[in-house]
């Protein structure tokens, strides 16, 4: 349990997020009857699909998708990654969501059932309940390395949290005195949150940690109004303790990592966690039915979503089809925008690449071609998303060059004309940066055009 408490302290690290190319969606954007809202959340137009993606939303939360999966399916640019995106928002921060792309799947290092594997299980939450001590009171004295002084009231030591010292700590909960000895850690953790006498605080007897909740207003049945946080029981004598559930949330695959003998939990950042053995599993599996059994732990199936999936060959959508059987499944939520084309790994065609068995399974959500108005309307919020200020002339050329060439290259010259307006000690991004820009970097229509035109030189 320590091991896993460290973790979760690790995951918040882990969650920081980057302006990324989806960091502006929030959620799906619908209003509480699941109607989609025409531009809200990040999410712009695309209603029939947002809706769709809404009902999954809901049998997600009622539990009613285990066995399934979604396909999204539609042009490149059209927003699929971005729905996935949406449906994982919408399920709150504790719900896990792995992204792969097919082709990481296919790697030296790792089998590809073991990299589809990591994958599941990096989808798949484990909320952990422990009970923690959890005793509540004012700070009456702080001493280090000397006796106690009973005095009630008296001020702490100034400086009295050097780190790794000994030393006691006096509460006074609600009708009488409690001492506490303090190790070096708690000391450390005192330092930390500047604890002083009068102060109401929370202390955790297993990791010593000391939470400050506010201060005291004197008399010690006038807590209650100290703070949100500060709910003073009346304590019989002997039974100061309180407990409190203390929740951590963690995935699978982070449990499987830290309990690999060869990895360590630093694997985890470098995502180095190489295979993992069949009997670590087995165990962690054991222990979390255990757990789940005694009321421990919950298991919170996540969303994994697949993109590019007509890269997966017969062999993967095998172990698709299996794994999906599984009571812990997260749900599987693919992407892809091909067309009628071949099945990895055989000869046959099929929709989408996916063999028919396997696209027997899947609820279909389609995505279409944006409209102008759309395009305007994500510009815009990618404008926002990137802190770039752009005129209003700009932002229809913008626009105008987002409908003729397509809405990712439209999204990259914000970035660039950004750059090229700071190249001119400018604070707007005006027409003449996105026309430089523009000329600097070839879409796809004009790229295609150069090398028909210059084919002759290039290698065959
Ligand atoms: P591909 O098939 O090439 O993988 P895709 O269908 O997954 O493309 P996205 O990557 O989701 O397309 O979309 C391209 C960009 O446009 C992303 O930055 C995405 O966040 C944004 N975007 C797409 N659709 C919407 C939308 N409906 N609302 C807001 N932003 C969107």
């Amino acid at each position: 349990m320590a091991e896993l408490k460290r973790l979760s302290e690790s995951r918040d690290l882990t969650r920081i997020e980057r302006i990324g190319a989806h960091s502006h969606i929030r959620g799906l954007g619908l209003d509480s009857s699941l109607e989609a809202r025409d531009a809200s959340e990040g999410m712009v137009g695309q209603l029939p699909a947002r809706r769709a993606a809404g009902l999954i939303l809901q049998l997600i939360r009622q539990g009613k998708i285990a066995g399934r999966a979604v396909l999204l399916a539609g042009q490149p640019g059209t927003g699929k990654t971005a729905l996935a995106m949406g449906i994982a928002k919408s399920l709150g921060a504790e719900t896990p969501f792995a992204s792969v792309a097919a082709s990481e799947l296919f790697s030296l290092d790792l089998s590809k059932t073991e990299a589809l594997t990591q994958a599941f299980r990096r989808a798949i939450g484990v909320r952990i309940k422990e009970e923690a001590e959890i005793i509540e009171g004012e700070v009456v004295e702080i001493s280090i390395d000397r006796p106690l002084s009973a005095a009630a009231g008296s001020a702490a030591p100034s400086g009295a949290t050097a780190p790794g010292k000994t030393g006691r700590l006096t509460l006074k909960t609600t009708d009488m005195e409690t001492v506490y000895e303090l190790g070096g850690k708690m000391i450390e953790a005192l330092g930390k949150e500047k604890v002083q006498s009068g102060d109401v605080v929370a202390l955790d007897k297993a990791s010593g940690k000391v939470t400050k909740l506010g201060r005291s207003i004197g008399r010690s049945r006038d807590y209650d109004a100290v703070g949100p946080h500060t709910k003073f029981v009346k304590c019989p004598e002997g039974e100061l303790q309180k407990r409190k559930e203390v929740v951590h949330c963690v995935t699978l695959h982070e449990i499987d990592v830290i309990n690999s003998r060869t990895q360590g939990f630093l694997a985890l950042f470098t995502g180095d966690t190489g295979e993992i053995r069949a009997e670590v599993r087995e165990q962690i599996d054991t222990k979390v039915a255990e757990w789940r059994e005694e009321g421990k732990a919950e298991i919170v199936p996540g969303v994994l979503f697949i993109d590019e999936v007509h890269m997966l060959d017969i062999e993967c959508f095998s172990f698709l089809n299996r794994a999906l059987e599984n009571d812990m499944a997260p749900i599987l939520v693919i992407a892809t925008n091909r067309g009628i084309t071949s099945i990895r790994g055989t000869n046959y065609r099929s929709p989408h690449g996916i063999p028919p068995d396997f696209l027997d399974r899947l609820l279909i959500i389609t995505t279409q071609p944006y409209t102008e108005d759309d395009i305007r309307k994500i510009l815009d919020i990618r404008c926002d998303e990137e802190d770039v200020e752009m005129s209003a002339d700009a932002k229809v050329l913008l626009t105008k060059i987002g409908v003729e060439t397509s809405l990712r290259y439209a999204i990259h010259l914000i970035t660039s004309a950004a750059l090229a307006c700071q190249k001119r000690k400018g604070k707007v991004v005006e027409m003449e940066d996105i026309s430089r820009v523009y000329q600097l970097f070839l879409d796809v229509k004009r790229s295609t055009q150069y090398l028909m035109e210059y084919q002759s030189q290039y290698m065959f």
